[in-house]
């Protein structure tokens, strides 16, 4: 606790193939993204992720680095939320698949612009309107992909191609 993030990635032995930090999930995959550079100045403790705009949750670090598609990596998620969903309240049940398969249609070249304020506005309509925490943990990696990698969703969209 306290760490600083650059240290702690260095004693898990470093960047694969000394790759360019992209992005990193401090707290499990229900935790909002944060930008690699944003990750690099900050400690691995409550008040320094918060301050970042994440959380420490459940403390499994994910890492990706500049080959990752964020795409891709949102599309899997949003299965895992999906699939997980127990079907209980509305939001949640509905939402969740209506998250997949518009980020599933753009990962496959079929996606539209307007898609991303539906991604947006469908996150706002999950988060905070649900029983357990499932709505909120499908939400919030959404709206974080958008907020700090919107423009690889743009370029799938516009190319029907990844950038990576
Ligand atoms: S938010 Fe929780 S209770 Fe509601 S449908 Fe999702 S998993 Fe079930």
């Amino acid at each position: 606790m306290g760490t600083p993030f650059a240290e702690l990635l260095e004693l898990a032995g470093g960047m694969r193939g000394g790759r360019k930090l992209k992005g990193c999930i401090p707290g499990g995959s229900s935790m909002p993204v944060l930008p690699g550079e944003v990750m690099m100045n900050t400690s691995m403790d409550y008040d320094s992720i918060a301050k970042a705009g994440s959380m420490l949750g459940s403390g499994a670090v994910i890492i990706m680095d500049e080959t990752t598609c964020m795409v891709k990596a949102l599309e899997r998620l949003a299965y895992f939320y999906y699939e997980e969903s127990c079907g209980q309240c509305t939001p949640c049940r509905e939402g969740t698949g209506w998250l997949y398969r518009i980020i599933n249609r753009i990962e496959h070249g079929k996606g539209r612009q307007e898609d991303l304020d539906l991604l947006d506005n469908l996150a706002d309509n999950i988060q905070g309107r649900t029983i357990c925490a499932l709505g909120d943990a499908a939400a919030m990696p959404v709206r974080a992909m958008l907020k700090h990698f919107r423009d690889e969703f743009t370029y799938h969209i516009e190319y029907k191609k990844c950038m990576v």
